[in-house]
């Protein structure tokens, strides 16, 4: 599998966790580590992060941590010769970026904010994030398609309009749409896999040109997920149908149905906040995987598994002033759990794909059983919590033993 490593507090919870659970277990020599520090980047003119993407492509389990896209001042303290693009981005495009998969994590035994799972299914491109725009003044604008192939088609003008204020910002993006069909088989497979109601959320009402997502994700349902062929799809409830609701009524719902049991597929930007929102209502994004599916030329899925909050800086400059820390690291370890099992299931060698799940089945086992006995870190127990580095022992030992 690939190994993206990334910075601050996240990395050195990460470097202890390789060093006292993984190392003495698992043979790690043909994994494939790739530094994506802000200095490792700079220092290879980014050589680091293409020839990342490149080795996800060939290998297809990847696990991450988070990174930094490092500001203005950021590039200025950590003495940077250049700017640097974010990395996620890149290995969104790299890798075809098809979805962001954000599900809650539930520890057996202690209920956290939503009772069964919650599944999210956020298109991995377009939208705002690629947007070209300007600041501009009074003025008419026009914004006109020019078809790839000139004798086939003719100019389309998409908008015109006349700019009365003095000051205005415009923009333009789009919402790529051939990889939608994808996205539903990922999404409903994964609702029927987990026995949760799916749900299609945008702002079609008002956003126009949002009704396309819409249309892929039913009538892929219509074909093949409808009544009959699956019967376990939790459509029942909504009379057999799959279900779209509005995005500013899906804001409410997540608040309100801390049952769980429930799914959402959404663009880009709306699945950004909503995931944040699962988060909060799941008790902290500590408790939320963030996967990326993405398609390799021949077909093949790509895996990339991570955490779904940053580099957790603030916790790192406390380290750094030799203060107590309390990391917890139960997304990145049900991530990098998550791609060492997959990593063994592309392996195709039973004993290889065995052998994996003991050990992530029993660290995994140690770290819930560490959060139910009250050995947690402190964004879950309180105050009383284990510091980062206590965690990982404890956690360790129970998993050794
Ligand atoms: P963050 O998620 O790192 O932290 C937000 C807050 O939540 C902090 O107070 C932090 O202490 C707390 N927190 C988050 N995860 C925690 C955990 N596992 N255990 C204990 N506390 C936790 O977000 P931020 O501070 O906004 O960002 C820090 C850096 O991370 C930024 O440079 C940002 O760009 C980067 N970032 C990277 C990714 C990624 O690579 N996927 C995602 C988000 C942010």
């Amino acid at each position: 599998m690939v190994y993206i490593a990334g910075e601050e507090m996240s990395r050195y919870t990460m470097e202890l966790i390789m060093k006292k659970w993984v190392e003495p277990s698992i043979d790690t020599s043909k994994w494939e580590f790739y530094d994506l520090s802000c200095k490792a980047r700079d220092e290879t003119n980014d050589q680091v992060l293409k020839d990342a993407v490149a080795a996800g492509a060939r290998i297809g389990s990847i696990f991450k941590e988070p990174t930094i896209t490092p500001t203005k001042e950021q590039m200025a303290e950590m003495g940077l010769s250049k700017a640097l693009g974010s990395p996620n981005g890149a290995m969104r495009r790299g890798w075809n970026g098809i979805t962001i998969s954000r599900d809650t994590i539930h520890i057996p035994g202690i209920e956290l904010g939503f009772k069964r799972p919650v599944l999210f299914e956020r298109h991995a491109v377009g939208g705002e994030y690629g947007a070209g725009w300007k600041k501009v003044s009074k003025g008419r604008l026009l914004t006109t398609f020019f078809p790839e192939n000139m004798d086939e088609g003719k100019p389309i003008i998409v908008d015109g309009r006349e700019l009365k204020d003095d000051r205005s910002v415009c923009v333009v993006y789009d919402n790529p749409l051939d990889n939608v069909e994808d996205l539903a088989h990922i999404f409903f497979q994964r609702c029927l896999e987990a026995n949760v109601v799916p749900y299609v959320v945008t702002k079609k009402t008002v956003f126009k040109w949002q009704e396309g997502f819409w249309q892929i994700m039913r009538d892929v349902f219509n074909a093949e997920y409808k009544a009959g062929a699956t019967p376990r799809l939790e459509v029942e409830k909504t009379g057999g149908e799959l279900q779209h609701l509005i995005s500013d009524a899906a804001t409410m719902q997540i608040i309100r149905w801390t049952d769980g049991g429930f799914g959402m597929a959404c663009h880009n930007y709306d699945g950004d906040m909503l995931t944040d929102e699962v988060a909060q209502v799941h008790r902290s994004p500590g408790f939320i995987t963030s996967n990326l599916i993405g398609k390799r030329e021949d077909g093949a899925l790509i895996k990339e598994f991570e955490a779904s909050h940053g580099t957790v800086a603030d916790l790192w400059h406390a380290h750094l002033r030799g203060e107590e820390t309390s990391m917890n690291p139960l997304g990145m370890v049900v991530a990098l759990f998550g791609a060492m099992d997959h990593a063994a299931a592309l392996a195709n060698d039973p004993k290889i794909l065995e052998q994996t799940s003991k050990f992530t089945g029993c660290a995994r086992a140690a770290v819930y059983a560490a959060f139910r006995d009250g050995r947690g870190t402190r964004d879950m127990v309180g105050p009383k919590g284990l510091t980062t580095e206590k965690f990982v022992d404890s956690a360790g030992r129970t998993a050794a033993g």
